[in-house]
């Protein structure tokens, strides 16, 4: 299987280039995603042929930016299985999508004495708007805490999923630890208890089969940047039920049905939302990622990621003074490796690593109570796509050879 992601390189320019002295190895997939031509070609020739405002003009331009912005929606929609492109609002990313959930559902549910239950592998963009929602309503935010080996504590998050529980939010897949959370089974424990469901699918949607109706969260957010597509579009999925009752988080153009001296009316579904000139280009880039990464396949796409892990893994372990964090078993994880050289700072690895051409990426990796919990001030990471190789895996077990060669000189 993974012979046949080989070729794929050849579709994303950038990464035909030289970085101090060596073939580029691009392992910062989960920070972002490389743009195949496919992707670039479809951004330019909007502009090249169709540029115009949507949902206003009648002229020929604006028809054509509007069939090809709502077309768009509608290849997301069958992508993640919504059952209605009104269920699909074109946002920023996964922190605007999830602020939106946050400041406006959040808004009408939660009030004073509930709780909001998190996890302590969240990125910030699903911790912060629940502090802040618990500061305003006096809420109170309440974090699941995770086993031995890194995933989410299933008996503590029954035992923290009370009557009281109004939302959960929680990560499908950890940015740092790479591992998958079952989302599925999560949802009917949270429905049970008559509370909603809130998912950050930022790393799970590029790289595993998402199906939302299958999940049953009732809200699921995703950026595009991380799966091909362009920077500064993604997605916030809603049950329509749900996005009914909720009010739009912000207001002006195209969201208004009409508008008065003194009061207004919003649009339908999913326009309400979406105030403002929309990130047009960015939707039409999308699409065609999205159209890219369907002709793999996502379950093509999670078997290759499987196959460099457990490719790679073992030679890792191998590494003296070599710390990965995450689960053991790699049934429970995606291409995401988070890892410590022993005295050695990881920034220092990320640089020395850039010095062989390989990119990785060092910090807390925006997920600061995480490093807290495990008891680390930062790790490096190494995030694998579609288009990194056996070759590649072998270049990152290099890199991390030379790097303790020279920070420690076989001292370690
Ligand atoms: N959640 C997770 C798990 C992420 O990995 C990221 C991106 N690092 C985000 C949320 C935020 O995504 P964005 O910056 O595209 O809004």
């Amino acid at each position: 299987m993974t012979d046949s992601f080989d070729r794929l390189k050849q579709d994303f320019p950038i990464l035909n280039q030289v970085i101090n002295d060596e073939p580029l190895v691009y392992l910062d997939n989960a920070a972002t995603t490389q743009k195949p031509q496919t992707v670039l070609d479809a951004v330019e020739t909007y502009y090249h042929t169709s540029n115009a405002n949507v949902h206003r003009g009648v002229h020929t331009l604006a028809e054509r930016a509007t069939s090809q912005y709502e077309g768009s929606r509608e290849v997301i929609r069958n992508f993640i299985n919504a059952a209605e492109t009104a269920e699909v609002l074109l946002t920023r990313g996964t922190t605007t999508s999830l602020n939106w959930v946050a400041r406006s559902f959040g808004e009408v549910v939660v009030e004073a004495g509930d709780e909001i239950l998190i996890s302590y592998m969240e990125h910030h963009s699903n911790i912060v708007p629940w502090q802040q929602l618990a500061k305003k309503k006096q809420a109170k935010l309440v974090y699941v805490e995770l086993t031995e080996d890194g995933q989410l504590d299933l008996d503590d998050f029954q035992n923290k999923l009370t009557d009281k529980t109004k939302i959960v939010s929680l990560t499908h897949v950890s940015n740092v630890l790479g591992v998958v959370n079952p989302i599925q089974q999560i949802a009917d424990w949270v429905h049970e208890k008559n509370g909603y469901l809130v998912v950050d699918g930022a790393q799970a949607v590029p790289h595993m089969p998402v199906d939302v109706q299958a999940l049953q969260a009732d809200f699921y957010a995703f950026s595009g940047h991380k799966m091909l597509g362009p920077t500064g579009i993604g997605v916030l999925y809603g049950k329509r039920a749900l996005l009914e009752q909720m009010e739009p988080v912000e207001f002006g153009g195209e969201m208004i049905d009409f508008v008065e001296e003194q009061d207004s009316t919003w649009k339908e579904l999913p326009w309400k939302f979406e105030a403002g000139t929309p990130n047009i280009a960015g939707a039409i880039g999308l699409a065609v990622a999205v159209q890219y990464l369907e002709r793999i396949g996502m379950e093509n796409i999670a078997q290759h990621e499987r196959e460099l892990i457990e490719y790679v893994m073992p030679k890792l372990k191998q590494i003296k003074g070599l710390t990965i964090f995450g689960p053991e078993d790699l049934r429970f994880r995606t291409g995401v490796i988070s890892f410590n050289i022993d005295g050695v700072h990881p920034h220092d690895v990320a640089t020395a690593m850039d010095m062989e051409g390989v990119a990785v990426r060092a910090g807390h990796h925006c997920a600061q109570p995480l490093m807290t919990y495990l008891n680390q001030p930062a790790t490096a990471r190494a995030s694998f796509y579609i288009y990194n190789t056996k070759a590649d895996a072998d270049k990152f077990v290099e890199a991390i050879l030379a790097t303790k060669e020279f920070f420690l000189n076989g001292l370690n």
